[in-house]
Protein backbone atom coordinates (compact mmCIF):
# COMPACT_ATOMS: atom_id res chain seq x y z
CA UNK A 1 0.00 0.00 0.00
CA UNK A 2 1.44 3.64 -0.73
CA UNK A 3 -0.74 5.96 0.91
CA UNK A 4 -1.00 9.73 -0.14
CA UNK A 5 -2.45 12.93 1.06
CA UNK A 6 -2.96 16.54 0.24
CA UNK A 7 -1.04 19.34 1.50
CA UNK A 8 -1.68 21.69 3.48
CA UNK A 9 1.02 23.42 5.48
CA UNK A 10 3.63 20.90 7.55
CA UNK A 11 0.99 18.55 6.91
CA UNK A 12 3.45 16.25 5.03
CA UNK A 13 5.83 16.51 7.99
CA UNK A 14 3.35 14.72 10.30
CA UNK A 15 2.57 12.23 8.14
CA UNK A 16 5.61 11.36 7.38
CA UNK A 17 6.67 10.93 10.55
CA UNK A 18 3.54 8.64 11.43
CA UNK A 19 4.03 6.18 8.06
CA UNK A 20 7.46 6.29 9.14
CA UNK A 21 6.94 4.79 12.65
CA UNK A 22 3.32 2.66 11.42
CA UNK A 23 5.75 0.73 7.93
CA UNK A 24 3.30 2.34 5.96
CA UNK A 25 4.95 3.94 2.45
CA UNK A 26 4.18 7.27 2.25
CA UNK A 27 4.19 9.22 -1.03
CA UNK A 28 4.31 12.72 -0.61
CA UNK A 29 2.63 14.56 -3.51
CA UNK A 30 5.02 17.05 -4.97
CA UNK A 31 4.27 20.93 -3.58
CA UNK A 32 1.29 22.27 -4.83
CA UNK A 33 2.23 24.31 -7.56
CA UNK A 34 0.10 26.01 -10.33
CA UNK A 35 0.64 22.99 -12.46
CA UNK A 36 -1.21 21.26 -8.71
CA UNK A 37 -4.04 24.21 -9.58
CA UNK A 38 -4.18 23.39 -13.59
CA UNK A 39 -5.16 19.86 -12.69
CA UNK A 40 -7.49 20.54 -10.14
CA UNK A 41 -9.35 22.75 -11.96
CA UNK A 42 -9.32 20.52 -15.36
CA UNK A 43 -11.46 17.79 -13.32
CA UNK A 44 -13.24 20.19 -10.37
CA UNK A 45 -16.87 21.08 -10.68
CA UNK A 46 -16.23 24.90 -11.18
CA UNK A 47 -18.44 25.83 -8.49
CA UNK A 48 -16.88 23.89 -5.56
CA UNK A 49 -14.31 25.80 -3.16
CA UNK A 50 -10.79 26.01 -4.12
CA UNK A 51 -9.72 23.97 -1.31
CA UNK A 52 -11.37 21.21 -3.31
CA UNK A 53 -9.73 21.82 -6.42
CA UNK A 54 -5.96 22.13 -5.29
CA UNK A 55 -6.43 18.93 -3.36
CA UNK A 56 -7.83 17.13 -6.63
CA UNK A 57 -4.65 18.40 -8.36
CA UNK A 58 -2.50 17.25 -5.34
CA UNK A 59 -3.90 13.85 -5.54
CA UNK A 60 -3.30 13.40 -9.55
CA UNK A 61 0.31 14.42 -9.25
CA UNK A 62 0.44 11.71 -5.96
CA UNK A 63 -1.06 9.19 -8.04
CA UNK A 64 1.24 9.89 -10.94
CA UNK A 65 3.97 9.33 -8.51
CA UNK A 66 2.84 5.77 -7.68
CA UNK A 67 0.50 6.26 -4.75
CA UNK A 68 -2.66 3.87 -5.08
CA UNK A 69 -3.90 4.54 -1.61
CA UNK A 70 -5.55 8.29 -1.18
CA UNK A 71 -6.17 9.43 2.35
CA UNK A 72 -8.48 11.81 3.09
CA UNK A 73 -9.99 13.69 6.15
CA UNK A 74 -13.66 13.07 6.44
CA UNK A 75 -15.98 15.99 8.80
CA UNK A 76 -19.61 16.52 10.35
CA UNK A 77 -20.78 19.45 8.53
CA UNK A 78 -22.37 22.08 8.31
CA UNK A 79 -19.58 22.94 5.60
CA UNK A 80 -18.52 21.35 2.77
CA UNK A 81 -15.32 19.83 3.60
CA UNK A 82 -17.16 16.46 5.44
CA UNK A 83 -17.95 15.66 1.39
CA UNK A 84 -14.57 16.57 -0.11
CA UNK A 85 -13.33 12.79 -0.24
CA UNK A 86 -16.67 11.46 -1.40
CA UNK A 87 -16.55 13.75 -4.14
CA UNK A 88 -12.79 13.24 -4.73
CA UNK A 89 -13.65 9.67 -5.06
CA UNK A 90 -16.16 10.63 -7.63
CA UNK A 91 -13.97 13.32 -9.85
CA UNK A 92 -11.37 10.73 -10.26
CA UNK A 93 -12.81 7.85 -10.74
CA UNK A 94 -14.64 9.81 -13.23
CA UNK A 95 -10.95 11.14 -14.83
CA UNK A 96 -10.45 7.10 -15.11
CA UNK A 97 -7.49 7.26 -12.16
CA UNK A 98 -7.41 4.05 -10.25
CA UNK A 99 -7.03 3.99 -6.32
CA UNK A 100 -8.40 3.05 -2.87
CA UNK A 101 -9.95 5.84 -0.95
CA UNK A 102 -9.40 5.73 2.88
CA UNK A 103 -11.43 8.41 4.32
CA UNK A 104 -10.76 9.37 8.44
CA UNK A 105 -13.82 10.62 9.80
CA UNK A 106 -13.78 12.58 12.79
CA UNK A 107 -14.18 10.38 16.34
CA UNK A 108 -17.42 12.65 16.66
CA UNK A 109 -18.75 10.60 13.58
CA UNK A 110 -18.29 7.53 15.80
CA UNK A 111 -15.45 5.71 17.19
CA UNK A 112 -15.86 2.57 15.51
CA UNK A 113 -15.20 4.14 11.61
CA UNK A 114 -12.26 5.79 13.08
CA UNK A 115 -10.76 3.30 14.93
CA UNK A 116 -11.12 1.04 11.82
CA UNK A 117 -9.31 3.43 9.18
CA UNK A 118 -6.61 3.64 12.02
CA UNK A 119 -6.15 -0.14 12.06
CA UNK A 120 -5.49 -0.31 8.09
CA UNK A 121 -2.93 2.62 8.44
CA UNK A 122 -1.24 0.78 10.73
CA UNK A 123 -1.45 -2.88 10.02
CA UNK A 124 -0.31 -5.25 12.72
CA UNK A 125 -0.48 -2.50 15.62
CA UNK A 126 -2.66 -2.66 18.54
CA UNK A 127 -4.93 0.41 19.16
CA UNK A 128 -2.55 0.86 22.17
CA UNK A 129 0.06 1.06 20.04
CA UNK A 130 -1.47 3.09 17.76
CA UNK A 131 -2.35 5.95 20.36
CA UNK A 132 1.10 5.91 21.29
CA UNK A 133 2.09 6.58 17.45
CA UNK A 134 -0.32 9.62 17.15
CA UNK A 135 0.41 11.26 20.47
CA UNK A 136 4.51 10.85 20.31
CA UNK A 137 3.74 11.98 16.43
CA UNK A 138 1.66 14.27 17.65
CA UNK A 139 3.83 15.92 20.26
CA UNK A 140 6.64 16.22 17.54
CA UNK A 141 4.22 18.35 15.10
CA UNK A 142 2.88 20.53 18.19
CA UNK A 143 7.15 21.67 18.73
CA UNK A 144 6.80 22.30 14.57
CA UNK A 145 3.91 24.33 15.16
CA UNK A 146 5.41 26.21 17.88
CA UNK A 147 8.63 27.12 15.91
CA UNK A 148 6.02 28.51 13.08
CA UNK A 149 3.86 30.34 15.70
CA UNK A 150 7.44 32.28 16.80
CA UNK A 151 8.51 32.79 13.32
CA UNK A 152 5.25 35.20 12.66
CA UNK A 153 5.76 36.73 15.76
CA UNK A 154 9.19 38.02 15.19
CA UNK A 155 10.19 37.72 11.86
CA UNK A 156 9.35 41.60 11.68
CA UNK A 157 12.31 42.66 14.05
CA UNK A 158 14.37 40.52 12.10
CA UNK A 159 17.88 42.77 11.74
CA UNK A 160 18.76 41.07 8.33
CA UNK A 161 16.23 40.39 6.15
CA UNK A 162 15.81 36.44 5.79
CA UNK A 163 17.14 35.29 8.56
CA UNK A 164 13.90 33.85 10.28
CA UNK A 165 12.94 32.27 7.27
CA UNK A 166 16.26 30.39 7.24
CA UNK A 167 16.33 29.82 11.13
CA UNK A 168 13.39 28.15 10.34
CA UNK A 169 13.85 25.88 7.59
CA UNK A 170 16.79 24.83 9.66
CA UNK A 171 14.72 24.18 12.80
CA UNK A 172 12.50 22.10 11.02
CA UNK A 173 15.50 19.66 9.84
CA UNK A 174 16.59 19.49 13.28
CA UNK A 175 13.14 18.17 14.66
CA UNK A 176 12.65 15.94 11.07
CA UNK A 177 15.19 12.86 12.76
CA UNK A 178 13.90 12.66 16.07
CA UNK A 179 12.07 9.70 17.07
CA UNK A 180 11.49 9.10 21.06
CA UNK A 181 10.37 11.65 23.41
CA UNK A 182 13.77 12.14 24.96
CA UNK A 183 15.32 13.32 21.01
CA UNK A 184 12.14 15.81 20.46
CA UNK A 185 12.73 17.03 24.40
CA UNK A 186 16.58 17.57 22.59
CA UNK A 187 15.54 18.62 19.17
CA UNK A 188 12.85 20.84 20.30
CA UNK A 189 15.05 22.72 22.78
CA UNK A 190 17.79 23.15 19.67
CA UNK A 191 15.50 24.52 17.28
CA UNK A 192 14.27 26.97 19.97
CA UNK A 193 17.78 28.30 20.25
CA UNK A 194 18.56 28.03 16.46
CA UNK A 195 15.25 30.65 16.12
CA UNK A 196 16.19 32.41 19.42
CA UNK A 197 19.91 33.06 17.93
CA UNK A 198 18.22 35.48 15.18
CA UNK A 199 19.16 38.58 15.77
CA UNK A 200 16.51 41.23 16.19
CA UNK A 201 15.74 44.48 16.65
CA UNK A 202 12.87 44.74 19.55
CA UNK A 203 12.96 48.37 19.55
CA UNK A 204 11.74 48.18 16.33
CA UNK A 205 8.38 49.36 15.68
CA UNK A 206 6.53 47.42 14.06
CA UNK A 207 2.86 46.73 13.46
CA UNK A 208 1.15 43.69 14.70
CA UNK A 209 -1.64 42.29 12.71
CA UNK A 210 -3.93 39.13 13.32
CA UNK A 211 -5.16 36.67 10.70
CA UNK A 212 -8.40 34.83 10.68
CA UNK A 213 -10.34 33.17 7.99
CA UNK A 214 -10.33 29.64 6.37
CA UNK A 215 -8.53 26.79 7.62
CA UNK A 216 -7.10 25.32 4.18
CA UNK A 217 -5.88 29.03 2.69
CA UNK A 218 -4.08 30.51 5.82
CA UNK A 219 -2.17 26.87 6.65
CA UNK A 220 -1.52 26.55 2.55
CA UNK A 221 1.21 28.88 1.66
CA UNK A 222 0.87 28.25 -2.15
CA UNK A 223 -2.49 29.20 -1.79
CA UNK A 224 -2.91 32.40 0.09
CA UNK A 225 0.53 33.71 -1.88
CA UNK A 226 3.10 33.31 1.25
CA UNK A 227 1.56 36.28 2.37
CA UNK A 228 2.68 35.63 6.12
CA UNK A 229 6.41 35.64 5.09
CA UNK A 230 5.90 38.53 2.81
CA UNK A 231 3.98 41.24 5.61
CA UNK A 232 7.09 39.84 7.89
CA UNK A 233 9.69 41.36 5.73
CA UNK A 234 7.44 44.51 5.71
CA UNK A 235 7.26 44.46 9.81
CA UNK A 236 4.42 43.06 10.72
CA UNK A 237 4.38 40.56 13.50
CA UNK A 238 2.03 37.69 12.84
CA UNK A 239 -0.60 35.85 14.76
CA UNK A 240 -2.89 33.61 13.12
CA UNK A 241 -5.86 31.89 14.31
CA UNK A 242 -5.23 28.63 12.91
CA UNK A 243 -2.64 25.96 13.28
CA UNK A 244 -2.60 22.72 12.19
CA UNK A 245 -2.56 20.61 15.24
CA UNK A 246 -4.66 23.12 17.07
CA UNK A 247 -6.90 22.45 13.64
CA UNK A 248 -6.29 18.22 13.82
CA UNK A 249 -6.70 17.51 17.99
CA UNK A 250 -9.74 17.03 18.74
CA UNK A 251 -8.79 18.82 22.08
CA UNK A 252 -10.54 22.32 22.62
CA UNK A 253 -7.83 23.76 24.54
CA UNK A 254 -5.63 24.83 21.67
CA UNK A 255 -2.37 24.53 23.10
CA UNK A 256 -0.48 26.34 20.11
CA UNK A 257 -3.17 29.23 19.69
CA UNK A 258 -3.03 29.52 23.84
CA UNK A 259 -7.27 30.46 24.04
CA UNK A 260 -9.71 27.66 24.26
CA UNK A 261 -12.68 26.46 21.63
CA UNK A 262 -14.98 28.10 24.44
CA UNK A 263 -13.23 31.46 24.76
CA UNK A 264 -13.35 31.95 21.42
CA UNK A 265 -17.08 31.21 21.14
CA UNK A 266 -17.52 33.51 24.91
CA UNK A 267 -15.72 36.35 22.16
CA UNK A 268 -18.05 36.23 19.51
CA UNK A 269 -21.34 35.43 20.84
CA UNK A 270 -22.84 38.99 21.28
CA UNK A 271 -22.29 38.83 16.91
CA UNK A 272 -22.47 34.91 16.25
CA UNK A 273 -23.74 32.34 18.88
CA UNK A 274 -23.75 28.95 17.10
CA UNK A 275 -21.28 26.88 15.24
CA UNK A 276 -21.65 27.58 11.05
CA UNK A 277 -19.47 25.02 10.02
CA UNK A 278 -15.44 26.07 9.23
CA UNK A 279 -13.74 28.64 10.77
CA UNK A 280 -17.08 30.95 10.99
CA UNK A 281 -17.21 31.42 14.32
CA UNK A 282 -13.64 31.57 15.48
CA UNK A 283 -13.10 33.95 12.58
CA UNK A 284 -15.64 36.76 14.25
CA UNK A 285 -14.57 35.46 17.97
CA UNK A 286 -10.58 35.67 16.91
CA UNK A 287 -10.84 39.05 15.06
CA UNK A 288 -12.42 40.80 18.81
CA UNK A 289 -10.10 38.91 20.69
CA UNK A 290 -7.06 40.64 18.52
CA UNK A 291 -8.88 43.97 19.31
CA UNK A 292 -9.32 43.70 22.44
CA UNK A 293 -5.32 42.60 22.59
CA UNK A 294 -4.49 45.56 21.16
CA UNK A 295 -3.55 44.54 17.87
CA UNK A 296 -3.21 46.95 15.20
CA UNK A 297 -5.45 45.05 12.57
CA UNK A 298 -6.90 41.80 11.26
CA UNK A 299 -6.81 40.32 7.89
CA UNK A 300 -9.26 37.73 6.92
CA UNK A 301 -8.40 35.06 4.11
CA UNK A 302 -10.80 32.88 2.82
CA UNK A 303 -12.14 31.20 -0.69
CA UNK A 304 -14.54 32.56 -2.77
CA UNK A 305 -17.98 30.42 -1.71
CA UNK A 306 -16.98 29.65 1.40
CA UNK A 307 -20.42 29.96 3.53
CA UNK A 308 -18.80 30.18 7.12
CA UNK A 309 -16.49 32.31 6.61
CA UNK A 310 -18.79 34.64 4.19
CA UNK A 311 -21.06 34.80 7.10
CA UNK A 312 -18.09 35.75 9.28
CA UNK A 313 -17.40 38.69 6.72
CA UNK A 314 -20.79 40.13 7.10
CA UNK A 315 -20.05 40.68 10.81
CA UNK A 316 -16.12 41.99 10.82
CA UNK A 317 -17.39 45.36 10.09
CA UNK A 318 -19.39 45.69 12.94
CA UNK A 319 -16.60 44.29 15.01
CA UNK A 320 -14.68 46.53 13.20
CA UNK A 321 -16.35 50.07 14.00
CA UNK A 322 -17.22 48.41 17.45
CA UNK A 323 -14.16 47.82 18.79
CA UNK A 324 -12.25 50.62 16.50
CA UNK A 325 -9.64 48.19 14.46
CA UNK A 326 -9.16 48.43 10.55
CA UNK A 327 -10.01 44.63 9.29
CA UNK A 328 -9.77 43.68 5.74
CA UNK A 329 -11.19 40.81 3.55
CA UNK A 330 -9.77 38.80 0.99
CA UNK A 331 -11.52 36.07 -1.04
CA UNK A 332 -9.25 33.79 -2.70
CA UNK A 333 -10.51 31.81 -6.04
CA UNK A 334 -8.37 30.34 -8.83
CA UNK A 335 -8.64 33.73 -10.81
CA UNK A 336 -6.68 35.46 -8.31
CA UNK A 337 -3.56 37.04 -8.75
CA UNK A 338 -1.15 38.07 -6.28
CA UNK A 339 0.32 41.28 -7.48
CA UNK A 340 -3.56 42.49 -6.84
CA UNK A 341 -3.55 40.65 -3.19
CA UNK A 342 0.27 42.43 -2.58
CA UNK A 343 -0.91 45.77 -3.48
CA UNK A 344 -3.98 45.75 -1.22
CA UNK A 345 -2.15 44.68 2.00
CA UNK A 346 0.48 46.99 1.08
CA UNK A 347 -1.60 49.70 1.41
CA UNK A 348 -3.82 48.10 4.38
CA UNK A 349 -0.36 47.54 6.05
CA UNK A 350 0.45 51.61 5.34
CA UNK A 351 -2.30 53.15 6.89
CA UNK A 352 -2.05 50.85 10.02
CA UNK A 353 1.44 52.12 10.35
CA UNK A 354 -0.09 55.78 9.71
CA UNK A 355 -2.62 55.05 12.15
CA UNK A 356 -0.66 53.84 14.69
CA UNK A 357 1.81 56.46 14.34
CA UNK A 358 -0.69 59.29 14.66
CA UNK A 359 -2.86 57.93 18.28
CA UNK A 360 1.21 57.18 19.57
CA UNK A 361 1.48 61.02 18.88
CA UNK A 362 -2.15 61.85 20.53
CA UNK A 363 -1.61 59.42 23.45
CA UNK A 364 -4.21 57.16 22.36
S1 LIG B 1 -14.59 25.95 5.25
FE1 LIG B 1 -15.30 26.94 3.37
S2 LIG B 1 -13.72 26.57 1.82
FE2 LIG B 1 -13.31 25.21 3.55
S3 LIG B 1 -14.33 23.36 2.94
FE3 LIG B 1 -15.82 24.49 4.16
S4 LIG B 1 -16.99 25.69 2.67
FE4 LIG B 1 -15.17 24.95 1.60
Amino acid sequence: MKVTAPHMGKLDLIFKDIFARTGIDYVMPPRTSAKTMQLGLRYSPEFACLPLKVTIGNFIEAIEAGADTLLMAGGVGPCRFGYYAEIQKCVLQGAGYEFNMLVLEPPAAGWKLFIDTLRVLAPGKSIYQIWQIIKISFRKARVMDGLEKYALKYRAYEVHRGDTTKAHKKALEIMEPAITDREITAASEKAFAVMEAVEKDMDKSVVKVGIVGEFYILLEPFVNFDIEEYLGHMGVSLERSVYLTDWISPSPKNQIMGITDEEIAQAAKPYLNHFVGGEGLPSVGHAIIYAKEGFDGVIQLFPFTCMPDTIAKSILPQISRDFDIPVISFVIDEQTGKAGILTRLEAFIDLLASRKKHRELVGV
